[in-house]
């Protein structure tokens, strides 16, 4: 059966940094014989260019109608002037929302090539291979009620809620326990139930879905704790599930282990749909200028093999391609250092496609 991806390269370095993802997508689509159909679509500044909005009626008919979706990256500054409901960023929040992608999955993988890449010591980090799965859709982020109100003695009060039910926690958790399943069987919930009532039910519920997943260890741990202990030992962690605002900041203290930010895919997931991107943003600062790191979008597409197509073989062979150019000397400006082989966004794409015999 053909298997639709839509393609959104969007805006600045997402066409670069796409057309690299496609050619890898392309060999490994031949050799696997998956049966891989790509439609693409425009998304961000440019589809406000061509269609007056982020997300034109047509791009979301055709994320809706596809198996998955590639994201590029979408933003720019000839865009920030806009009114924020016209913002390319908007069309991110829309695909999200539409397609009710409720788990974030966020790995952060030091290469072992580049560990001293990272601003912290290589002991500390050598090794380091976590994934932070975030609830995406719900809490403090869409809680209500939610707003500013003025109070009769002339100043404000700024309030949102944080509020989870017993299916979004469960739903949430199921993900995190196969994910853990598919790689080290450790996973750890990150919560606040020591102060926060929401916190309380989150545990309660995910040591309720832990009775399904007795091959997987589940521990505990508060998130001020986690946000230390992600600096002072990371490699005790396997698999992290959180909700949608300490997700948001855990998912960024981990990426930042690894020490650039052109190297980390990303997946949001609702079943086995996803949407599959760089956790990069457009880069204005470097687009046209084929300095983009191809590398976080072209592990997007073997994270899409994995999880939406359960093709693990393909994405696999890619994650390993990567690794082989690494170990090589190759490198784009963003993680070059002496002695190294600096190249292109095309040449990093050429050398991946080498190593996939
Ligand atoms: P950014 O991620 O685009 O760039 C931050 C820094 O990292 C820049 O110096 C950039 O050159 C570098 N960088 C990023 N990706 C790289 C890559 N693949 N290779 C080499 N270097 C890379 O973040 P920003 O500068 O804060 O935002 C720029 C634009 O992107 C804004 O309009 C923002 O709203 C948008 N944005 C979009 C997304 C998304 O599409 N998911 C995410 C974040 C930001």
């Amino acid at each position: 059966m053909t298997k639709k991806i839509a393609v959104f390269a969007g805006d600045g370095i997402g066409p670069e940094v796409m057309d690299e993802a496609l050619r890898v997508l392309l060999r490994v689509n031949d050799k696997y014989s998956l049966g891989m159909e790509i439609e693409k679509g425009l998304v961000g500044g440019c589809a406000y260019d061509q269609h007056g909005t982020p997300l034109p009626e047509s791009s979301l008919k055709l994320a809706k109608s596809a198996d998955a979706v590639m994201l590029g990256a979408v933003g720019g500054l000839k865009w920030d002037t806009l009114d924020y409901s016209l913002r390319p960023e908007r069309a991110l929040l829309g695909l999200r929302g539409e397609l009710d992608l409720y788990a974030n999955l966020r790995p952060a993988k030091v290469h072992p090539a580049l560990a001293d890449a990272s601003t912290l010591k290589r002991e500390v980090v050598d090794g380091v291979d976590i994934m932070v799965v975030r609830e995406l859709v719900g809490g403090m982020y869409f809680g209500k009620p939610k707003g500013v109100e003025k109070l009769p003695d002339g100043t404000e009060r700024g309030f949102n809620t944080e509020v989870y039910t017993t299916p979004e926690i469960e739903r949430i958790a199921k993900v995190a326990f196969e994910v853990a399943r598919k790689r080290g069987k450790k996973l750890c919930s990150v919560d606040k139930a020591n102060v926060l009532e929401s916190s309380g039910l989150w545990r309660r519920v995910v040591i309720e879905v832990a009775k399904a997943y007795p091959d997987v260890a589940l521990s505990h741990m508060y998130v001020d704790n986690c946000a230390m202990q992600l600096i002072r030992w990371p490699n005790q962690f396997d698999v992290i599930v959180t909700n949608n605002m300490f997700g948001d900041i855990l998912s960024d203290e981990a990426s930042m282990l690894t020490g650039s930010i052109g190297m980390l895919p990303s997946a949001s997931l609702s079943g086995k749909k996803g949407m599959y991107e760089p956790i990069h943003g457009s880069a204005p600062d470097i687009a046209g200028q084929g300095k983009a790191n191809p590398i976080a979008t072209i592990l997007s597409v073997a994270m899409m093999l994995d999880y939406t197509f359960d093709a693990s073989s393909a994405a696999k062979e890619i994650e390993n391609a990567v690794t082989k150019a690494l170990d090589g000397g190759y490198r784009t400006a963003d993680i070059y250092s002496d002695g190294m082989k600096k190249v292109s966004t095309k040449e990093m794409g050429d050398v991946i496609l080498k190593a996939i015999a």
